[in-house]
């Protein structure tokens, strides 16, 4: 059986917190002590955890501030030197060294800070140092920030080139219902497309003390096995949870990772927000599901939203459906004046030419 080498662990506010209002120092050192035991192994190891608002409001003493993003910030400034300072502790005992990577979104939409980012990843992995990475809470503003560690880890898997993600809840997977309310409710072992699951009920997953729930993390998952990791998503208050997860034991919800995995400039594209919407007729759809073609702008019936030539753009069928995502030659300007338009009138059209094709094929990723 094939060993993972590189993993991320993406770790829950409640799992940190065992849902008590600070870290559960216990349940931390069995994380580490597992941690520890595969990275003597050579498994390379990366953490995402969450935990630094929850960890200044006990700092603070649970303070009365108005529900403003900078008392967030706040929290957030001070709690994370404290995770961090823990987390440092409690490997020291095993001899490992961590180190800090604080991110928001617009460190990995620029092409630039992207490879950057990367490589900081590497240098860490290579000097046998444990990345442990969170949002750059203090700082972040609502339109750069990621907004939940589900999705930042599933980005940190596509920059580390990751064959393993654990998302780490207080849930022990995806259930068919919400156990809470429905007994018959039945864990979810596997997923193999979204599709699948389409018709489950997640509205009232959301977990307690974290950001994400079961919708977020369903949407990592997504993100993550398109880079070629397999995802699991279990409790994280299960007995050697992580070690078992490793040794590809069933538990939780595994989603296995797509067999061919998106080459990694695709990956980076999956990384970027998108910035508008292309719809498209029936013939284009054929042409990008089964041919494996670019789309034309003749293929675009309308648009939505204000993007620049170089942005990403979701691209939709008539039932709304988002089939891929990529970018596009034209800003939403030009497309307006070129949509439904053959090829060759764009130069006429425009008085200038960037191509006869609004989204390349190479820049483009089906979501099927
Ligand atoms: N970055 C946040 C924190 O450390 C957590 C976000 C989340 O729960 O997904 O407090």
């Amino acid at each position: 059986m094939k060993k993972y080498k590189r993993i991320i662990i993406k770790i829950g506010t409640s799992v940190l917190t065992s849902g008590s209002p600070q870290l559960d120092r216990p349940k931390m050192i069995n994380i580490v002590s597992e941690c520890a035991k595969l990275h003597q192994e050579g498994v390379e190891i990366i953490i995402v955890s969450s935990g630094a608002v929850a960890v200044g409001k006990h700092r603070l003493n649970f303070p009365k501030l108005p529900s403003t993003v900078a008392s967030k910030q706040l929290f957030a400034a001070v709690g994370q030197s404290r995770l961090m300072q823990v987390w440092e502790q409690l490997f020291e005992i095993y001899g490992l060294q961590v180190g800090q990577i604080l991110l928001t979104r617009g460190d990995i939409e620029g092409r630039s800070r992207y490879l950057h980012a990367r490589e900081t990843l590497n240098a860490l992995l290579n000097q046998r140092v444990i990345p442990i990475v969170n949002e750059n809470d203090a700082v972040a503003t609502e339109e750069i920030k990621l907004g939940d560690n589900d999705n930042l880890s599933a980005m940190v898997t596509m920059l580390a080139d990751a064959d393993l993600l654990i998302l780490l809840t207080d849930q022990p997977g995806l259930f068919t219902a919400d156990p809470t309310k429905n007994p018959d409710a039945k864990l979810i072992e596997e997923v193999n497309s979204i599709n699948e699951i389409a018709n489950i009920d997640l509205s009232s997953s959301k977990s307690g003390l974290g950001t994400g729930g079961m919708i977020t993390k369903l949407k990592a998952a997504d993100y993550a096995r398109r880079s070629g990791a397999d995802v699991v998503i279990a409790a994280g208050a299960a007995p050697n949870v992580i070690t078992r997860v490793y040794q590809k034991e069933m538990l939780g919800t595994r989603f296995p990772a797509i067999s061919t995995p998106l080459e990694r400039r695709k990956r980076w594209i999956l990384t970027r927000a998108s910035s508008g919407k292309l719809f498209i007729d029936g013939g284009a759809e054929r042409a990008l599901t089964q041919n494996g073609r670019s789309l034309l702008p003749a293929g675009i019936s309308h648009l939505t939203g204000n993007f620049v030539r170089g942005e990403t753009i979701s691209i939709l069928n008539k039932n709304e459906e988002e089939l891929a995502r990529g970018i596009v030659r034209y800003g939403s300007e030009d497309m307006k004046k070129i949509m439904g338009m053959q090829s060759d009138k764009i130069a006429e059209t425009l008085g200038y030419f960037y191509g006869t094709v609004a989204v390349h094929r190479n820049d483009l990723i089906l979501l099927g």
